[in-house]
């Protein structure tokens, strides 16, 4: 049963807990990525850069603009969440001994590849033509996103896309520290996939293992052509149903390429022209 005392209180207490703990996640990751990024390193770090450009102002201003909206939706899910928990109709548990620490694992490796299983289907519906222009036309507005793009989403897809929330913990008995866990791995790629900028080696795209890793080219040719690489974390759902963009291992070994021959110029410069005797 909820509280007796159930009041607009609670709500707003619930809600304001729910959105600063939110926002905070966005502004620490999103925020200390673009500042290192795109400010302080902006020079040092723009071999790394996926398309050899920087966005204008007003694209950045949106992206801010579109993620705080959907944090605040984020939030309201929350407190319906938190609302389900304790009328005790999820399976969420807060003793965490009533599991193992081996099933506290496995829930969070649940929830991520639940996630990306629905992030993907949700993904290719938001990408049909009668629904793409309502939808998720706002989050690509950014052809060339930045680190602050990550939540930048039409208020519906928002409500999409907080939507794996409610459904896993009426599914899996998870607890909340297992959620928070999901959480930041979930923030960390969502803001790798939209930074702009490559760090993975050339050769990941094709290595037997790291090829099934999504990359931060991969979405961020989703963003530039607004069709294929459709997947989040994993490139599986993308190479079991052949979505990946033709050009997608051919773009990372030329970001990565790139990178290899600013190196390699640097090097060179640093060596004396001649060779001693
Ligand atoms: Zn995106
Ligand atoms: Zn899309």
């Amino acid at each position: 049963m909820l509280p007796q005392a159930y009041t607009w209180h609670t709500f707003v207490e619930d809600f304001m807990q729910d959105f600063s703990a939110e926002t905070f996640r966005y502004f620490a990751f999103a925020g200390l990525t673009f500042i290192v990024l795109y400010w302080l390193g902006k020079t040092f770090f723009f071999r790394r850069k996926i398309q050899q450009k920087h966005p204008e102002r007003k694209h950045i201003w949106r992206e801010l603009k579109y993620s705080l909206l959907s944090l605040t939706i984020f939030a309201l899910v929350g407190v319906g969440v938190v609302a389900c928990y304790r009328l005790g109709i999820t399976k969420m548990y807060s003793d965490i001994h009533a599991h193992s620490w081996g099933y506290f694992a496995f829930s969070i490796l649940a929830f991520i590849v639940a996630h990306d299983f629905y992030f993907y289907w949700t993904h290719r519906f938001m990408h049909w033509k009668k629904i793409y222009p309502y939808v998720h036309k706002i989050h690509h507005l950014s052809h060339d996103p930045t680190p602050w793009a990550a939540y930048a989403f039409h208020p519906l897809e928002a409500v999409i896309q907080a939507g794996i929330f409610p459904i896993m913990i009426f599914i899996l008995p998870v607890h909340p520290l297992a959620i928070l866990v999901w959480g930041l791995y979930q923030t960390f790629l969502n803001v790798m996939g939209h930074s702009g900028f490559e760090f993975f080696p050339s050769g990941f795209t094709s290595g037997k293992i790291s090829k099934w890793h999504n990359t931060s080219t991969h979405h961020n040719m989703h963003h530039k052509y607004a069709m294929g690489n459709y997947g989040l974390y994993f490139n599986f759902w993308d190479r079991v149903m052949g979505t990946n963009h033709a050009k997608y291992n051919e773009t990372f070994e030329q970001v990565t390429a790139h990178t290899q021959r600013m190196k390699a110029e640097k090097a060179a410069a640093r060596k004396p022209a001649y060779q001693e005797v």
